[in-house]
């Protein structure tokens, strides 16, 4: 079939952009994990981004919208300890990306 999963299109490459460029900024502005959100996620503590990713204080940019809610695929993207990232999970669809 002619449909491709959002995540292989041309969104997806920006996507990983704006995640790159989110982790420049928290680490350039100290910025809180949840920083942005609407919904109250995140912890409010700062996040080294130095840290592995594997680490679980290491940073991720989630959706504040979960995309299995009709969440935009660009729409706003919050820093996130790992941690606290899968703590959400509970509640939302999440991607965690793998900073190297
Ligand atoms: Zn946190």
């Amino acid at each position: 079939m002619g449909s491709h999963a959002v995540r292989d299109g041309k969104g997806h490459r920006a996507y990983r952009r704006r995640q790159a460029a989110l982790k420049r900024r928290t680490a350039v502005e100290d910025l809180p994990c949840g920083y942005g959100s609407t919904h109250g996620w995140g912890c409010g503590n700062s996040i080294d981004t130095t840290l592995p990713p594997t680490h679980s204080l290491s940073f991720t940019a989630d959706h504040d919208e979960p995309l299995a809610g009709g969440g935009k695929l660009l729409g706003p993207l919050v820093p996130m300890h790992r941690s606290c990232n899968s703590r959400k999970s509970d509640h939302a669809a999440v991607e965690i990306w793998s900073a190297s």
